[in-house]
């Protein structure tokens, strides 16, 4: 529209006189405008030449603001739209020879593009109102989806609050969420093998406890019924004061875990194997005469290991009572202990129930039992073997189990043989 206006402007202004009369005439040779309205005005503002009959402001002053810019010497387009039409207004001065004689003004009234306008309107509001839908159903979604993971979180902490840490968070996603159910998971694990380390703690000790004191109550006895000489005396309350001592050991190193949390100093010590054996032998001679248990020793003198002495004992003492708990009345069992250049060996040899092949692999998990009833009818809990096979691990040894159903057991563990001249620590 500004193009028109300023090529109406370059013909004007190649009029000779500006009036009415030669603008009509310049109008007139004009090609279609296609305007709605077009006026001239003179430099004062006073209109020569208006297109539009009704309301013709022809020799009127005309300041409309479009026309006071052009006056003013500047190009001007203004356009608005309104109740459904587009108005386009555009002025440009008019120069002749380098001076401002007048103006061009030119409107346009277009409803055909106002119509286009108002469904472009409607449209756009159409699709605001369904993105808004959109947007608002989208955060109800991701809303919901958060703070159910949230409540996933919340519902976990209280049941590991209740002490159920088996519960794990299984959320999906990669966020801070997914961070914080780590973090959880990672804090229940951990609580779980602390657990798991106090029970088993627990347990372990009281079983150690056992033994030592059926030791006392077993060596009491026997010195009450039995009419023994002088000297048998004197050696069974000595033995009565070693197992005392061994229980104070035992509860020192009870309060020492229960401080430090699982960790203990511990010192091995060179030990004799063979005068081990044999105590534990005197101790358990009364349980396996009760069962009319034959046992034979076959052992050599110069075995020493360097080992934790109580370790040794318990496990020497957990081998035999199962020999004798689980053999046959008028059974044998056979303890040899030998050594080579390498290894100290003892084998603890029953001829008892046996093992199935199919329980061989589990008899050293913590509480498993071949025959439960009758484990129960021994007084079995299902945890000498694995505490046996703990300690034999920390003091460097092995340990094997053979087996044969009907016809008896034999443990065998072997320990690094310790060389007085060359190992001395
Ligand atoms: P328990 O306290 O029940 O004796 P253990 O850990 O010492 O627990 O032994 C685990 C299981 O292994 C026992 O319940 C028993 O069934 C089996 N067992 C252990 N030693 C022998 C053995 N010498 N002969 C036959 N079965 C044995």
């Amino acid at each position: 529209m500004i193009d028109r206006c300023r090529l109406a402007s370059n013909n004007i202004s190649q009029l000779e006189a500006l009036n009415k009369k030669t603008v009509a005439q310049a109008i007139t040779s004009f090609e279609d405008l296609n305007v709605s309205r077009l006026i001239i005005t003179n430099q004062n503002g006073k209109c020569i030449f208006d297109s539009y009959d009704r309301l013709n402001l022809v020799d009127k002053y005309t300041f409309f603001p479009e026309i006071i810019v052009a006056l003013n010497g500047n190009d001007t387009f203004y356009c608005n739209y309104h109740d459904g039409a587009m108005r386009s207004k555009a002025a440009v001065p008019i120069y002749a020879y380098g001076t401002l004689i007048g103006c061009v003004y030119m409107m346009e009234y277009d409803t055909a593009q106002g119509t286009l306008i108002a469904a472009l309107q409607n449209n756009i509001f159409i699709i605001t109102l369904v993105l808004e839908f959109i947007v608002i159903l989208f955060s109800f979604f991701f809303a919901s989806a958060y703070s159910r993971r949230i409540r996933k979180i919340i519902s976990s902490i209280r049941t590991a609050r209740k002490g159920d840490y088996t519960h794990k968070i299984d959320l999906s996603g990669h966020d801070e969420l997914n961070a914080v159910s780590d973090e959880f998971n990672d804090l229940v694990n951990r609580l779980q093998r602390s657990e798991r380390k106090r029970s088993q703690f627990v347990s372990d000790a009281s079983h150690e406890l056992k033994t030592p004191l059926a030791s006392i109550k077993l060596l009491t006895d026997s010195i009450l019924q039995n009419n023994m000489d002088e000297t048998t005396v004197k050696e069974f309350v000595g033995d009565i004061g070693n197992e005392a001592d061994r229980l104070n050991r035992m509860s020192q190193k009870l309060l020492t875990l229960s401080r430090t949390e699982g960790e203990i100093e511990t010192v091995s010590e060179i030990v004799y194997l063979a005068p081990t054996i044999e105590k534990v032998v005197r101790m358990l001679s009364e349980m396996a005469s009760r069962s009319s248990i034959n046992i034979i020793l076959d052992l050599v003198e110069d075995a020493q290991v360097l080992v934790l002495e109580d370790d040794l004992y318990q496990i020497i003492y957990n081998l035999i009572e199962n020999g004798i708990k689980y053999n046959t009345v008028n059974g044998t069992l056979s303890i040899k202990l030998s050594r080579n250049d390498d290894a100290v060996t003892i084998s603890v040899q029953d001829t008892g129930t046996g093992i199935p092949e199919e329980s061989l692999e589990h008899i050293f998990e913590r509480f498993y039992r071949v025959d439960k009833a009758r484990s129960r009818s021994t007084g079995g809990s299902g945890l000498g073997l694995s505490i046996v096979r703990n300690m034999v691990e920390r003091n460097n040894g092995t340990i094997r189990v053979d087996s044969t159903v009907g016809k008896g057991t034999t443990f065998t563990i072997s320990f690094p043989v310790f060389n007085t001249e060359e190992d001395e620590p």
